[in-house]
């Protein structure tokens, strides 16, 4: 068949770090948007809650969009659906549980919840969604009913795998759909899209499965109350949870409401298997023994608002840590939450916790394929072309990479990041226009007001401190009416301020008196060079200046 118009592929989030995930495909005129997730803040990221795309390209062309087609409920992909919702009025497309899990999201942002158009989609269904033919199939990952996307256009067939491994014996006993697979390579792929997260990691990710003993051994040898922390999107480790606590005669508690409300819509649409008797409310659980209870919380990242974070920090309001408990993270540390997951261990130690986390026992599996489930998938699928998605730089370019060792010719590999629009047409591939494709930052009620600049401030402060100065002057012959008021904080210890103040005052002083000085910056660099001098350090230096 020969191939028509062009194809373009337009990398919003997930190409170049771990999170936020959007993709837009356009082809003459309609565009076709593949997940709308978040990502989770670094440590260096002050006070900032989450991070959504810059989706401006589809803002612009709002009216384009023909639908938004979801592949499965993890928050890093439907995390910003309310936010897109607000800029983007296009039918949703998803599979039973995904949909049940962006209702539950939506819902609790009120407003966006009647905008939505939701469309359920069956794995195996084909759609057509303006020029694009989109084939769902089944595909294993940690959370149920996720599915990867033939894309097919004009312009040539696009394989999209989202998140995979090749689990053989997953929790729901749903493998991927090879078969599908194989369809698609027999119609002849143009170009695979696939998840890179665990380029850098040789052999096979293990099955599921390997987490049951390890949960039986938690659960034998625990002596309190067993705490499980994992996401609250990993519906697959709560069932398993779940089966541990009916086998070793434990009843299980949520804690959270995010916790809560996916666990019920998961059960209601027949994706959790958890009997009456073995679910109790959180007050329930916390009448009972300790040995005869499970909660499952969220925190494994350590993250402080979370329950495990506050736990940690002895701040739980419902419940605190009792000192024969066994705490369990069951996830792997998101890149750059590594020292926040630590401090959150030592101090759950230091409250007197037993403590299990990946490194120690197979608490954990990834939800992503290792190096032979890609070479695998790229061994089936054979696309003529290959572009890693879903990982940081480090891991697109492993996973290009490899696909080279299997043979796809090294100029028909793609690495790029978000921003970098690839074209497809004419059955080849080339680079396209930049467009914005950076962060978003959500900060409690405001988006996108927050930048570089007031992270950079906000580092500044928690780093040195501040120190403020108010200063009243002669409105007719600009001298200072009284001395200079000054605080503190954060910056040294109150006494050694309190030597360092006579010696400000003194400066603020001739700078001011001696006339030689336009605005508050005179005085504030003044101040800041002096206590640099002194102090080898940079705190905030903030002037009022008032004139009476
Ligand atoms: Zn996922
Ligand atoms: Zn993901």
């Amino acid at each position: 068949m020969s191939k028509q118009g062009k194809l373009k592929i337009i990398p919003l989030g997930g190409l170049g770090e771990v999170g936020k995930n959007m993709t837009a495909y356009e082809f003459k005129n309609q565009i076709l948007v593949v997940d709308a997730g978040i990502m989770f803040p670094r440590n260096d990221m002050l006070g900032i809650d989450y991070i959504i795309p810059d989706y401006e390209y589809l803002r612009q062309k709002a009216h384009q969009v023909v639908g938004i087609v979801i592949t499965h409920g993890h928050e890093d992909h439907i995390g910003a659906i309310h936010h897109l919702l607000n800029d983007v009025s296009a039918p949703i497309y998803a599979t039973p549980l995904t949909r049940g899990l962006i209702e539950v999201k939506l819902a609790r942002h009120n407003g966006s919840a009647s905008k939505a158009m939701l469309n359920t989609v069956q794995a195996g269904d084909t759609v057509e969604i303006g020029a694009f033919k989109v084939d769902f199939f089944h595909i294993c990952h940690s959370i149920p009913d996720s599915v990867g996307l033939g894309i097919t256009t004009p312009a040539g067939l696009v394989v999209h795998m989202s998140d995979f491994k090749f689990d053989h014996t997953p929790v729901d006993g749903w493998p991927t759909d090879y078969a599908k697979l194989a369809e698609l390579s027999k119609r002849g792929v143009d170009l695979l899209l696939s998840d890179s997260t665990n380029s850098e990691r040789p052999g096979w990710t293990p099955s599921e499965m390997v987490i049951g003993p390890a949960f039986d051994k938690v659960f034998t040898e625990a002596k309190g109350r067993v705490i499980i922390a994992t996401f609250a999107s990993l519906i697959s480790r709560i069932q398993q949870v779940a089966d541990a606590a009916a086998k070793h005669g434990r009843k299980m508690a949520l804690a959270g409401s995010s916790m809560v409300d996916n666990v019920k819509i998961a059960r209601k649409l027949g994706y959790l298997e958890i009997p009456d008797t073995v679910l109790v409310s959180l007050d329930q659980a916390l009448q009972m023994q300790d040995h005869k209870v499970v909660l499952m919380c969220t925190g494994s990242q350590g993250e402080p608002s979370s329950i495990v974070g506050r736990l940690s920090a002895g701040t739980n309001r419902q419940f605190d840590l009792k000192s024969n408990d066994t705490v369990v993270l069951s996830s792997h540390p998101i890149p750059g939450n590594e020292e926040t997951i630590s401090n959150t261990i030592n101090r759950l130690l230091r409250r007197g916790a037993i403590v299990i986390y990946d490194s120690l026992a197979p608490v954990h599996v990834s939800g992503h394929a290792s190096q032979e489930e890609q070479k695998l998938l790229i061994n089936i699928v054979k696309p003529k072309h290959f572009l890693p998605i879903h990982g940081e730089l480090r891991q697109l370019k492993r996973h290009g990479a490899i696909a080279v060792e299997l043979g796809i010719p090294e100029s028909n590999v793609i690495v790029v990041e978000n921003g970098q629009v690839v074209e497809l047409s004419g059955g080849k591939i080339k680079l396209g226009e930049r467009i914005p494709g950076g962060y978003v930052f959500v900060d409690g009620q405001s988006i996108g007001d927050i930048d570089y600049d007031i992270m950079r401030e906000r580092g500044k402060l928690a780093r040195n401190g501040i120190f403020l100065i108010d200063v009243t002057v002669d409105k007719l012959n600009g001298r200072l009416l009284h001395d200079p008021e000054i605080i503190t904080r954060g910056f040294v210890s109150p006494e050694d301020a309190e030597e360092m103040i006579p010696e400000v005052r003194q400066r603020i002083m001739s700078v001011v008196n001696g006339g030689g000085w336009d605005n508050e910056k005179d005085i504030v660099n003044a101040v800041k060079s002096y206590l640099y001098e002194e102090t080898k350090r940079r705190p905030m230096v903030l002037v009022t200046l008032s004139k009476g």
